[in-house]
């Protein structure tokens, strides 16, 4: 009798944004130590995963045509990776709906390979832990531990290695959405050439810390910083008319989301957060807007029966 084909499994993953980012200098190995504050948000990408005769990954949502296919997929290694693990043929269809944007600097792609990690263990049926998912993320890439786990999160090495911080209260958030993708090593590259043979500054993660267990947004707001912002505005000027507008429309704080150029504006509850997305869309500084909010979990198997 043939067995069964096994019914396919979607899991939601969020992209993030960085509350914190402190970049240390420029290490021998063509890294940077980081020290990070990751906050998932309630912008997500879907990942299905299914049994079938053509392998494979297919792509919707905007921003496909940025999104490779085949082993440069992050998703595709992560099925790679599981089927090394597993010892089994990597006969799977996985197709990926992007909500979070592409080259955004909300780390999309790790949230499609921790989807597809976990997409995968389920639909295999691999009884692992949650430190040999861990394990797994962490080789395919620094962001990608942070998408599996989600909530608020201090992020130290090269991200990779996560500790969960205490947020009190749902923050609310504007993310402005910019017409082009920035690439993250070219924005790290520009840091290090604006530095030049200056020692990086010193940022303080403590404040943020402090500032999420009081769970005030405008505590918050006055503690968000980022040492990628001036380089990815570097790379592209137009981010700070957008981070100017934010504010000018009523948010707290704007920053940018981790290399860019998606920018993150903070707002003091969640119907400002309407109101300062429908004035910011307004006056044409970003390509769209999202109102979301965070922390929200990591990538997480969606209940069949559950309503979209
Ligand atoms: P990073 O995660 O490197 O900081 P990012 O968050 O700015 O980058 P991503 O959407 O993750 O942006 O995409 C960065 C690049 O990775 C894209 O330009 C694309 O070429 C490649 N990529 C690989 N796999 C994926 C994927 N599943 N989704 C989106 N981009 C992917």
């Amino acid at each position: 009798m043939l067995a069964a084909v096994p019914p396919p499994v979607t899991v939601r993953v969020p992209g993030k944004i960085n509350l914190h980012l402190a970049v240390g200098a420029l290490r021998e190995d063509g890294y940077h130590d980081l020290v990070t504050v990751f906050h998932a948000v309630s912008l997500f990408d879907e990942v299905t995963v299914t049994i079938a005769d053509d392998p494979g990954i297919e792509v919707h949502g905007e921003g496909v045509a940025e999104v490779p296919l085949g082993h440069s997929n992050l998703a595709w290694r992560a099925v790679e990776l599981l089927s090394r693990h597993a010892d089994r043929d990597p006969d799977v269809r996985v197709v990926l709906r992007k909500g979070i944007p592409v080259a955004g600097g909300m780390a999309g792609g790790s949230a499609d390979a921790a989807g597809a990690l976990v997409g995968l263990a389920a639909l295999w049926k691999l009884d692992l832990t949650r430190d040999e998912l861990s394990r797994m993320a962490a080789e395919l890439g620094s962001d990608v531990t942070f998408a599996l786990h989600g909530g608020t999160a201090l992020g130290t090495g090269r991200g990779e290695q996560i500790v969960p911080v205490l947020s009190r209260h749902p923050q609310h958030w504007v993310i402005a959405l910019h017409r082009q993708g920035l690439s993250t090593p070219t924005v790290f590259r520009e840091l290090d050439r604006l530095r030049g043979d200056t020692e990086p500054k010193e940022r303080p993660v403590e404040p943020v810390l402090e500032a999420l267990a009081c769970g005030d947004p405008r505590q918050l707001a006055l503690s968000l910083g980022n040492d990628l912002q001036a380089a990815a505005v570097s790379m592209a000027p137009d981010l700070r008319r957008t981070l100017r507008a934010g504010v000018n429309a009523g948010a707290l704080a704007g920053i940018v989301s981790g290399s860019g150029p998606s920018c993150a504006f903070l707002c003091s509850s969640a119907d400002a957060a309407v109101e300062v997305a429908t004035e910011l869309a307004g006056v044409g500084v970003c390509r769209t807007v999202r109102v979301v909010h965070g922390p929200v979990p990591g990538a997480r198997v969606v209940d069949p029966h559950e309503p979209p």
